[in-house]
């Protein structure tokens, strides 16, 4: 039987209303809801990983697992509920937002020893749906599951996700946002993590004055979250905000080491354990682009590309901090801490990228690394295969031929540019003087040869379309192991091919989900 323990709800106020229909809620951190059953469940994929911590077997068909993760059973010790929340959606204070779509199973037990909230994707609606249907599309969905364990093996802190269940339901989209509306596969994704608590449960409260709830949910997380501090010290909510000044922080780091761009990085979308949460139009970047947003509905302003994340995962700490205030904080303390943000991420951006070129000295790599960053400008370079392959560029008599296969567009790699190369990289042979063998094996843990590539993650949804959800299992076990070289899986390991250049869902991805 499965251990639950809902500390959640247990500790914190619950809205009194159990009534249907959407609602501002007030003076609670959550509402009691029941998911709404769909019509044919069937289990499309699955977490060994995860399921062996929480301790599921693989659910068969009819059985209850498979009709909880579809919303249609609770097990015992279930008690379902959507968190209150509000944010800043592209820089704006949009008031109360919650879980619209996502409902939470309850917090259950691990084998090791850790607690575990699940959550339903798309199970129905709540008094936080807005004008919205609370459900999920398949495509979306399994992009959530897929990306998701891709970057828990990649190392990088992220929410986990056990099942991915086609509903047998329709759901209808309008995808490109141009009034043609269609009807596609409904899914639902369970997702794991110690907690879906977002720096927007903190934000609303704040921005209705109500200090007292606040409090409670100050107290709660750190109390349940971070052990390590003392909530009943008065100096925990400074010393907590500094933790998650710092977890963010590394948290970024690893998205631009690896090359993920979120897309929606509203404060209703900042985990405040610094995981990444809430994968909706985010995309790998392929030829490197620091102006690259693969979301289509921010293709104007920009403000969530790729070389905007460390800024504006900054700013966001900024309106946690700012909530944060309420309790008194001494604004010049809360400053220091949310600069904090800065040391730690510089420190370690600097580190991790000396790492990735193969060079021990952070210092010496830095200099590098901005001109690197300078001529793979200049042609369409494929970012992770670039890093990758400098490590064979290290050994080879002509390295700019091992380079070769991130080139997009080989026709533009004139002799001009392949002189700046050149001499790059004769200078960064020369920035180490450890045995090739020793900066290879440092390059190769650090630049991963498997990333979810937008367009493998499509074909694996255009497959699971039509009911064959084989592409979906092998690309999840090839991205179990993305930093290893895994014969006979080359496919996986290419820069995009010109067919999916403009193609809808391979580098390009709409919101709507
Ligand atoms: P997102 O941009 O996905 O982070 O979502 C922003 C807000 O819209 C959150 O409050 C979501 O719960 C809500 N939302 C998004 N899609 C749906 C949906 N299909 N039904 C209900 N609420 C939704
Ligand atoms: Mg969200």
């Amino acid at each position: 039987m499965p251990k639950f323990n809902n500390r959640f709800i247990d500790q914190l106020p619950a809205d009194p209303s159990r009534a249907a229909g959407t609602r501002q809620v007030e003076g609670a951190a959550y509402s009691f809801v029941e998911p709404t059953p769909v019509a044919a469940p069937r289990l499309l994929g699955w977490s060994n990983e995860m399921a062996a911590e929480l301790g599921i077997d693989k659910p068969a068909s009819g059985s209850a697992w498979l009709k909880a993760l579809a919303g249609n059973e609770l097990l015992p010790g279930m008690q379902p509920y959507a968190m209150a929340y509000g944010g800043h959606q592209f820089g704006h204070w949009a008031g109360q937002l919650g879980d619209g779509r996502a409902i939470a199973l309850g917090e259950m037990l691990g084998e090791s020893g850790k607690s575990w909230e699940l959550q339903l994707k798309g199970a129905g609606p709540t008094p936080y749906s807005r004008t919205a249907d609370g459900r999920a599309v398949l495509r979306s969905s399994l992009r959530e599951f897929i990306c998701s364990e891709a970057m828990h093996h990649l190392g990088v802190p992220t929410t986990r996700a056990l099942s991915l269940v086609t509903t047998g339901d329709l759901v209808v989209r309008d995808m490109f946002y141009d009034g043609r509306p269609a009807a596609e596969p409904g899914a639902i994704v369970c997702r794991v993590a110690p907690s879906f608590i977002r720096f927007g449960n903190f934000q609303l409260p704040a921005s209705r004055g109500d200090v007292q709830l606040l409090t409670q949910l100050v107290e709660y997380t750190i109390r349940e979250h971070f052990p390590e501090l003392d909530a009943k010290d008065p100096q925990s909510v400074l010393q907590w905000f500094t933790v998650v000044c710092e977890r963010t922080a590394k948290m970024v780091v690893d998205w631009q080491c690896y090359g993920f761009v979120h897309g929606v990085m509203n404060t209703d979308n900042m985990s405040i354990h610094g995981l990444t949460i809430d994968y909706g139009p985010y995309g790998w970047l392929e030829p490197f682009d620091p102006g690259w947003t693969p979301n289509t509905t921010d293709a104007q302003g920009r403000r969530y590309s790729f070389g905007n994340q460390p800024g504006i995962a900054h700013w966001n700490l900024a309106q946690l901090g700012s909530a944060l205030m309420l309790l008194g904080q001494d604004a010049e303390l809360m400053q220091a801490a949310l600069d904090s943000y800065r040391t730690v991420f510089d420190a370690l951006y600097e580190q991790r990228f000396a790492a990735k070129l193969g060079i021990k000295d952070a210092k010496q790599a830095a200099p590098l690394l901005e001109s690197l960053f300078s001529w793979i400008q200049q042609t369409e370079t494929d970012y992770c295969l670039l890093f990758r392959n400098l490590a064979a560029a290290l050994e080879c008599d002509d390295p700019l031929e091992a380079l070769a296969p991130a080139f997009y567009k080989p026709e533009e790699v004139t002799a001009e540019l392949r002189g700046t190369i050149t001499s790059w990289l004769n200078d960064w042979r020369a920035a180490d003087d450890r045995p090739v063998a020793d900066r290879q094996k440092e390059m190769n843990a650090a630049n991963p040869l498997y990333v979810p590539r937008n367009y493998l993650a499509q074909q694996a949804i255009e497959a699971a379309e039509r009911g064959d959800n084989s592409e979906l299992e092998t690309l999840l076990a090839v991205l179990k192991r993305p930093f290893e070289e895994q014969p006979g899986m080359e496919r996986y390991a290419q820069r995009r091919p010109e067919w999916a250049r403009d193609k809808a869902g391979c580098s390009a991805l709409s919101c709507s989900s």
